[in-house]
This record gives structure tokens, C-alpha cells and sequence, in this order.
């Protein structure tokens, strides 16, 4: 073990961790394309991407060179009152990306940037001399970000907040009208609590933190209908599906859906650093457009629209633009498909599904996820199973060869599981 583990470990405190509980965490001294480099020399090949971040692969070197490029220039320097080409040319490009929404506030992560959406809708109305519109309608299954105002809206009953329930502001929380009744339920909350409804938020076609669990371009079709006929803002969180992670750049705009806000995070600068983009529509915007001062937003991340960050994020771009990701997507979904499908109707296994770059295996049960993730390791694979979901999300730019390791690695580790319910 390195030194700088064994004298940190006592000092850092990590992510959703039991650390009574919980192995070491795993030292890794680089990254490069799909692969993690650990400090004792084993190379793994990484099935998530980090977070689903990094789409074109670690160490890009385009991402890389602008970054560096603008650490000799200017790291950072605050957003009040001055103005970059990093952030402002990042602002006019997401905005021609998504045209019903040209209005773009940044901030540093997925959560605040869910936070910003909320509190744009919530300041809409107070602008307008509505006072009484406090709640956001949200559905089952959703995760949103883990800090108060974002954890309100997520599924109640969520595996990492579940705890904090009482300390939450109350939502209204209900089923995706994925049916005529959960539909009639959608309705019925509207029609009962409407007046009291700020905004309705969604993940559009994926509920990623909360199970990876897919949905039709209907039931977004029903929310907006919905959202329209209770004159309510909707805001899609698009943090894990925005570039193109279900084979549509943004869920959203390219299915016709529009939102009225729109938050995009965890891809946007290519895996490099924290930036996030609450996108909003001239309506949402021009309650904010008033000569009163205190109609502004308020809200200014310290490290907002961070030059560092918003060169990667430009680089990112770039590169989608000159790649055919959409053919490397479909590549991944194809390759998903025949590599997970041995799984389909095996034992311990509830169901197998796909969806662009994203391979989902649900199993019966609860597994033991610590031996689970010693059997991944095992097989050089970084693969990180969460309840009873194990999921692969890898960069576009995988060789066909390393994902047929990382498909190939669940089907041997799940087949265990099922076979001797070793986990
Ligand atoms: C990850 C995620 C968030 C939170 O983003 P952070 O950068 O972790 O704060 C919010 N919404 C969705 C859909 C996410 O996947």
C-alpha cells in the first residue's frame, strides 16, 4: 500500500461508506482511455466510466490540451461582474444545442445544478405575485442529488436518504404514469394540489441512481401534457442521460419533449472536473427580466462557470462534434445486447435490459455487494453493483474487446451468483 494511503485513510471520509464496514478503498495512481492504473501495477478495465462521466475516455487529449491551455492563461476568476470566452462561449453553444432553452446558469455539480432548477421555478412564480406555489410534484423511483432541496424530491423511500425523510421539505411524490391508473393518480394530485405545484422534475427515460429502470418517450409525452394543462414549469434532469449516454444526445429535445428547464452535469466536461448548466426557456427567464432588483436569481456558485472546467466542457464538445458517437453508442448497445444476453431468464436473474451505452442486469434479491465487487475485481473489471443492480455504462470510446471482458465478467460473476448463491 502506498504511503499516502496508509496516512490518509485514517483522515478521509468517503462516499456512501460504512468505513466499520468497508474494504480499502483502491489506490490508483493514472487512467488512460478505459482503463484505471492501481498503484501495484494491475491495469482495470473501467465498466462505468466514473460516475458515467468520462463518455470519450480518460486523458483525452484534446480535453487535455485545452485544459492545460487555459491553466497557463487563467485558472479561474469570479463570474460576479466579469466575463470569460470559456464560459460565455460554453453558454451560446449549449444554447444552440438546445434552442427552446438559450437561457444557461452554471454551477459545480449536479446537485446544485438541480438545486438552481428548482429554486428558477420557485422564484417564477414569486416573481409574479404567486405566493403560494412552495411544492414540486416528483415521481417514484427518481434520484435528484443528495443535498436537502434535491434530496426532497427523490424517491422517499431512496436507499441513501431515506434516513433524512423528516428533515426534508414535503413533495409530492407519485408513480410514472406509465399506465391509464398511475396516469389518473398524476391527474388527480394536479387537479387537487396544482395551485400549490412549483414544478415537476423527472429524469427522462432513465432513472439511473434509483435502479436504472428505463421508461417510454410516452410516459414524458403524458408528464408534459400534464405539466401543460396545470400550467406547472417542467424540469427534465438530464445530470446522467445528457451526451448521449441513451443514444440520444439530449433525451428531451431530440424525442420533441421539451422542458422548460433542463439540468445537465455528470458528462459535461468529459468526465475532467465538476460543471454543471441549469438550461432554462425565455418564459422561465423573463419572470426574472424585470427593473426590480429583487426579481434577480438568486444564486452565485463561488467557482461558478470555472474557465478550467468550462474549456474542458468546450473540448468535450468538440469532440462530440467530430466524432460519430452516435454510431460508437449504437456499437456499445449492440455489443450489450449479445454480451449480457446469456443472462436473460437465468437463475437470480430478474431482467436484462439495454438502452444506448447503458446494460443493466437486475437481480433477484439481495446480493452481497462487497462479494460481488471482489468477484469483478478479480476478473480485472471495475464494475460497481449497487442494491440489486449491476450495470455497465462505459466510455464510447471502448475497443470492442475490453467490453466484451467487462460483459463477459457479468456473465461469469452473475451466473455464479445465481447458480450457487455464493453472494
Ligand atoms: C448524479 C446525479 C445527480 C447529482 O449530481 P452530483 O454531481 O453528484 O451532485 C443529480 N441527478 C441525476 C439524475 C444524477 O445522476
Amino acid at each position: 500500500m502506498p504511503d499516502w494511503l496508509i496516512r490518509g485513510a485514517a483522515h478521509i471520509w468517503r462516499p456512501y461508506t460504512q468505513h466499520a464496514l468497508a474494504e480499502p478503498a483502491l489506490p490508483v495512481v493514472a487512467t488512460e482511455g478505459c482503463r484505471i492504473i492501481l498503484a501495484d501495477g494491475r491495469e482495470l478495465i473501467d465498466g462505468i466510466a466514473s460516475w458515467w462521466t468520462a463518455c470519450h475516455g480518460y486523458n483525452h487529449p484534446q480535453i487535455r490540451a485545452a485544459v492545460s491551455a487555459q491553466l497557463a492563461r487563467m485558472p479561474h476568476v469570479m463570474f460576479g461582474g466579469l466575463a470569460h470566452e470559456p464560459g460565455y462561449g460554453l453558454a451560446a453553444r449549449l444554447a444552440a444545442l438546445v434552442p427552446a432553452l438559450p437561457h444557461v446558469f452554471f454551477s459545480d455539480s449536479g446537485s446544485v445544478g438541480v438545486e438552481v432548477a428548482m429554486k428558477m421555478a420557485l422564484q417564477m412564480w414569486l416573481n409574479r405575485g404567486e405566493t403560494g406555489r412552495v411544492k414540486f410534484l416528483s415521481f417514484l423511483g427518481g434520484y435528484h442529488g443528495d443535498t436537502l432541496g434535491a434530496m426532497s424530491v427523490c424517491d422517499p423511500e431512496e436507499g441513501m436518504h431515506g434516513l433524512f425523510g423528516p428533515a426534508l421539505a414535503a413533495q409530492h411524490v407519485v408513480a410514472l404514469p406509465r399506465e391509464a391508473a398511475s396516469e389518473a393518480a398524476l391527474d388527480d394530485v394536479l387537479a387537487r394540489h396544482g395551485r400549490e405545484i412549483a414544478g415537476i422534475i423527472v429524469e427522462p427515460l432513465v432513472q439511473g441512481a434509483g435502479g436504472m429502470v428505463f421508461h417510454e418517450p410516452a410516459v414524458l409525452r403524458r408528464i408534459r401534457a400534464a405539466a401543460d394543462a396545470h400550467g406547472v414549469p417542467l424540469i427534465f434532469d438530464e445530470v446522467f442521460t445528457g451526451f448521449g449516454r441513451t443514444g440520444h444526445f439530449f433525451v428531451g429535445p431530440e424525442l420533441g419533449v421539451l422542458p422548460d428547464i433542463m439540468v445537465v452535469s455528470k458528462a459535461l466536461t468529459g468526465g475532467t472536473m465538476g460543471l454543471a448548466a441549469t438550461l432554462a426557456s425565455p418564459a422561465i427567464f423573463a419572470a426574472f427580466h424585470q427593473d426590480r432588483a429583487e426579481a434577480a436569481l438568486m444564486h452565485g456558485p463561488t467557482f461558478m462557470a470555472n474557465p478550467l472546467a468550462c474549456a474542458a466542457a468546450n473540448a468535450s464538445l468538440d469532440i462530440f462534434a467530430a466524432t460519430d458517437w452516435r454510431a460508437a453508442v449504437a456499437r456499445i448497445a449492440a455489443g450489450l445486447r449479445t454480451g449480457l444476453a446469456p443472462l436473460g431468464g437465468h437463475e437470480g436473474v430478474r431482467d436484462v435490459r439495454v438502452l444506448g451505452a447503458i446494460g443493466v442486469v437486475e437481480l433477484a434479491g439481495r446480493p452481497d455487494l462487497a462479494a460481488l465487487k471482489r468477484e469483478f475485481l478479480a476478473r480485472g473489471v471495475w464494475v460497481r453493483p449497487f442494491r440489486s443492480v449491476v450495470y455497465l455504462t462505459p466510455a464510447f470510446t471502448i475497443d470492442p474487446e475490453s467490453q466484451a471482458k467487462l460483459t463477459g465478467a457479468v456473465v461469469d460473476v452473475v451466473r455464479d451468483y445465481g447458480k450457487k448463491r455464493l453472494f
